[in-house]
């Protein structure tokens, strides 16, 4: 019995019309998956395709709040439950007024492989709202989070589902959402991750999705026997994976350039450092503000509505969001020399970009590979949790870097070409194959 990917995909296609996002990164681990699929006829009988592109559940609520002017005011929520074969639901929470179900549904499915890769125990989902937290102010967000949670806090739970933080969810509104679960549910567990280490939270979290990418770019350099020093890197994004990529980056030797929002892009030729990146931190983490003051205070190139892929580097690091970089960015960047993309952002590189890069051997990372690190120490969150302990930073850091190498080495054991390994291949191989054994062994569920 042999199935073709054109067939699969059709149907996938026809079940989810307008869903284009959710039908990119189907169709990418479809290319790599059916082909393996053929081959193991056990696989193909009990559809394990077909099932890995439906959610379990899927859950759409609305959120009232009430803004400090005292309108009323209407948001939808969401929570996509997309498989649970490994582990509880675990991914996180988007708050952006793009959030849509193809949005979430492509974050979910790239999770459950993401997931998998870290080889804990947790399966794959995500959730958030089209409400935007820029511009309003803590007390409002607060109200939001807290509407939010109490439709939430139904369908989740340390054992059930977990969520965590992700575009415009950072420590404030977890924090937000943990005090309203906690209210509600009567319970202090670990119902999500990304706490404060106050209440709960891990040490090193907040900086695991940035600091894991440079763990995993380093194994990529040893591997053509290289390394971070004197690198000159471009990272797009200011946030929470932005931000941690460049302080490790720094720590490593490398020498990152550029960091960007969704207004525009910095180019600061000397290097950003330290003292600069805890600028950007208090700019953009406390102050809320845009970029572009960085450029002002440090009298560098601001660049408005763009994003950083024409400025010359070793290692482009795209961290904000996804299809960022596209065919054009990606052959300027070859153009200038660049020889390594690994991705912080979930899908930040569009297919047309991703296959000139291979076609090249640019060494080239997928998320779902790359930025693993932070739901790895999520779940090791969980783990402290749910031992009712609290491990050193130097204890989850060292975990981290195991995780991220032992991603690498999955990545290349199912991805290696000659001399060239395909990471996009590596991990999605790697990934599915966990989950589908454990989809096997558990039944037509
Ligand atoms: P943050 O909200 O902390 O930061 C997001 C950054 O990206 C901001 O600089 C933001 O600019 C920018 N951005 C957001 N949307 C757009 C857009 N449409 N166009 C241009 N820039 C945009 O989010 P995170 O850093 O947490 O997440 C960044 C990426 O990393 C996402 O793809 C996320 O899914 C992924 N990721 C995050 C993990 C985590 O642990 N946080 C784990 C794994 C992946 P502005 O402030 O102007 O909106």
């Amino acid at each position: 019995m042999q199935t073709a990917v054109k067939a699969i995909i059709e149907d996938v296609y026809a079940r989810n019309p307008h869903e284009p996002e959710f039908l990119q990164a189907v169709q990418e681990v479809a290319e790599i998956i059916i082909p393996y699929m053929n081959e193991h006829p056990e696989y193909l009988k009990a559809n394990l395709f077909e099932r890995l592109v439906e959610p379990e559940r899927m859950i759409v609520f609305r959120v009232p709040w009430v803004d400090d002017a005292g309108n009323f005011r209407i948001n939808r929520g969401y929570r996509v439950q997309m498989n649970s074969a490994i582990g509880p639901y675990k991914g996180g929470l988007r708050f952006h007024p793009s959030v849509n179900p193809s949005i979430l549904k492509f974050l979910a499915f790239e999770q459950v492989l993401k997931n998998s890769l870290t080889m804990l125990p947790m399966g794959g989902g995500k959730g958030g709202s089209d409400f935007d937290p820029k511009g309003k102010s803590d007390q409002e967000v607060m109200r939001f989070c807290q509407s939010f949670m109490t439709e939430l806090h139904r369908h989740i739970g340390a054992e059930t589902d977990v969520p965590a933080g992700d575009i415009g969810v950072g420590s404030r509104e977890v924090g937000f959402l943990f005090g309203q679960y906690k209210r509600l549910a009567n319970e202090f567990s670990g119902v999500i991750t990304g706490k404060g280490f106050a209440y709960g939270g891990s040490l090193i979290r907040p900086e695991a999705t940035g600091y894991g990418l440079l763990f995993f770019v380093e194994e990529m350099l040893k591997e053509k026997g290289d390394s971070l020093m004197g690198k000159v890197i471009t990272v797009s994004g200011s946030g929470n994976v932005a931000q941690h990529a460049i302080e490790k980056a720094i720590q490593m030797g490398g020498k990152p350039v550029t960091a960007s929002d969704s207004s525009g892009m910095i180019y600061d030729p000397n290097g950003i450092d330290l003292e600069k990146l805890a600028y950007i931190k208090e700019l953009k983490n406390t102050r809320r503000g845009r970029i572009s003051e960085y450029a002002e205070k440090y009298q560098v190139e601001y660049h408005p509505g763009k994003k950083p892929w024409h400025i010359p580097c070793d290692i482009a690091l795209p961290c904000a969001t996804q299809n960022e970089l596209d065919e054009e960015d990606a052959r300027v960047l070859i153009e200038n020399g660049c020889m390594l993309v690994a991705e912080g952002a979930n899908m930040p590189t569009t297919p047309e970009a991703v296959r000139r890069f291979q076609n090249l051997h640019i060494t080239y990372a997928p998320g779902k590979a790359s930025n693993a690190g932070g739901v790895a120490t999520s779940g090791l969150e969980m783990t402290q949790n749910a031992l009712h302990a609290s491990w050193t930073a130097e204890k989850v850091e060292s975990e981290l870097k195991q995780i991220m190498q032992s991603i690498h080495s999955q990545c290349k054991q199912y991805g290696q070409n000659y001399n060239y390994i395909d990471y996009v291949k590596g991990a999605n191989l790697a990934g599915f194959i966990r989950v589908a054994e454990a989809m096997l062994a558990e039944g037509h569920v």
